[in-house]
């Protein structure tokens, strides 16, 4: 048998005043598919963030903060015909980081990116602002008006389970409103940051207003950009413990932050429902991405008739999806993200079972073919039966893996459903839809979903309660965030 070619690992840089540039020591990236190396990261420090800053605000006074708001659209919207014309370059980059299935990038990730410029490029074109004309003391009256300017310098720390569309729902309206930005992608996902940087050149959009550091976690790249006293705002997405790291140091100035954070979600199914469709979303949202969703369902809850016929059924959904990696057509299932990760995942499978829980099927790192046997693999897993206080349902995992326990009223339903500290999502599945709109308005969540499970409208309110985040993105609510609303007040 001939030798598979050797891949040479990519370098990534930082991208800073719209430029490439190699400084700081380098960090592998493996491919969560084989554990391979397939990319050599600059870790970037304080004097990076620095070059960055320095750009950001030079690119404010400069061009790009004397463009109208409908020049910057006119960009923006070139920034999502570049991303379509180079689909399949995202596609791959994607895919090597990740090693999700091609489908997710096909149909979620690359469009939605592509999308959210396009959405904020028409969005703030049309955007409009308060004015009130008020009495004065002597009889004459006052013109007030707003004004909505942009924030200045934004920093923008993103994850890896979904990376450009996460990382570009930020950009792109941090930019529609006229800031400039400080990408830190997560050390795990460098690849389609570094190629949005060559749309943005390709395009023509200012040098400085798009930044990339690279970083690893604390004490690197991402720890500085939240320091840094010219940082106007900090918007983040990633981990409920790290937003907390990230609004300490964040504190020392004060500052706007916009937190997406983590989830323990509850999926609730009524015997009503049906049955079928809620089988099939409850799969997608506690499979999809290998259960690396924040949206996704870790807890279900199903009402008793039919608790054993949705167990078995969800069982049937887990135990057909292939694993592979993520060119092959077959390909269901992708690996965990990293070694770290697949180490914190099966700590929670163990512990699942010293809990006393009942593996209906998974548990364990499945047999995946020679080519494939250094990826990071997990089998996708239910469990029943556990106690209410297991860290296994107190915990995001984040993996593909779900508990399901049965409930016999509406009101154990919404107990159990808010007996967590999270608050970000949750999925409904009944025919009876007041029960659906009395269940919405009574759990504790930013997205409520009846029947469905991760659509999203774009100019929907965005976010979590309690530790699932602070703020909300999306629509106008991202307007909000990214701008400062000035009110003048002219004597008339
Ligand atoms: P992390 O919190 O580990 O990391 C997120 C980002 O923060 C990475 O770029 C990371 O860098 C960086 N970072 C880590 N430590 C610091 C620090 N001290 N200061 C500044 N930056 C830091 O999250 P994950 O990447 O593991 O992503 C998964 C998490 O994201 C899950 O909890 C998930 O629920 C959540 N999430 C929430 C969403 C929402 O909308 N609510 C959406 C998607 C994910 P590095 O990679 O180098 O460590």
């Amino acid at each position: 048998m001939q030798e598979a070619p050797k891949i040479e690992p990519k370098r990534f840089r930082h991208f800073i005043a719209g430029n490439f540039v190699a400084r700081g020591p380098c960090f592998d990236k493996l491919s969560p598919v084989d554990g391979a190396k397939i990319g050599e990261i600059h870790e970037g420090g304080a004097a990076e963030v620095d070059a960055a800053v320095i750009a950001a605000k030079q690119a404010l006074s400069g061009p790009w903060g004397k463009m109208s708001a409908s020049e910057r659209a006119l960009l923006l919207q070139k920034v999502a015909a570049e991303i379509t014309r180079r689909f399949e370059d995202f596609v791959q980059a994607e895919m090597a980081d990740t090693g999700q299935p091609r489908s997710m990038m096909e149909h979620a990730f690359i469009p939605r990116a592509a999308e959210n410029f396009s959405m904020f490029a028409d969005l703030i074109k049309n955007v409009s602002a308060e004015s009130f004309m008020t009495p004065t003391p002597d009889g004459a009256s006052a013109l007030n008006y707003a004004l909505r300017v942009p924030k200045g310098v934004i920093g923008v720390i993103c994850p890896w389970n979904a990376p450009l569309l996460l990382m570009t729902w930020k950009v792109a309206p941090a930019l529609a409103c006229g800031n400039a930005v400080i990408v830190k992608p997560s050390e795990e996902t460098p690849g389609t940051a570094t190629l949005l940087a060559e749309v943005f050149a390709a395009v023509g959009v200012p040098n400085g207003v798009y930044n990339v550091v690279h970083g690893r976690g604390a004490g690197s790249a991402g720890e500085y950009l939240t320091k840094h006293p010219d940082v106007a705002a900090i918007t983040f997405t990633g981990e409920t413990t790290t937003g907390a790291a990230i609004m300490r140091s964040a504190a020392d100035r004060i500052r706007d932050v916009s937190f997406e954070l983590g989830g323990k979600n509850a999926g609730l199914i009524f015997a009503d429902c049906d049955f079928d469709a809620a089988v099939d979303g409850i799969a997608r949202a506690t499979f999809i991405n290998c259960g690396q969703v924040c949206l996704g369902t870790e807890r279900l809850y199903v009402e008793r008739p039919i608790f054993d016929r949705f167990v078995a059924a969800l069982a049937a959904k887990a135990e057909s999806l292939a694993v592979g990696p993520p060119g092959e057509q077959a390909t269901t299932l992708g690996p965990l993200i990293s070694g770290e990760h697949r180490r914190k995942v099966l700590s929670y499978y163990d512990r699942a079972v010293a809990d006393g829980a009942i593996v209906v099927t998974g548990g364990h790192v499945p047999h995946v073919r020679d080519d494939l046997a250094g990826g990071f693999w997990v089998q996708p897993t239910i469990w029943t039966g556990l106690p209410k206080d297991s860290s296994v349902l107190r915990e995001e995992i984040f993996g593909p893996c779900c508990h399901i326990a049965p409930f016999d009223s509406e009101e154990e339903a919404v107990e159990r459903a808010n007996d967590t500290e999270y608050g970000l999502a949750t999925t409904i599945w009944t025919r009876d839809l007041s029960r659906a709109h009395r269940l919405a308005a009574k759990i504790d969540v930013g997205v409520a979903w009846v029947n469905s499970w991760f659509l999203r409208d774009l100019r929907t309110a965005f976010g979590g309660s309690k530790q699932s985040g602070i703020g909300r993105e999306g629509g106008v609510h991202s307007l909000e965030f990214y701008t400062e609303l000035r009110n003048v007040c002219v004597k008339l």
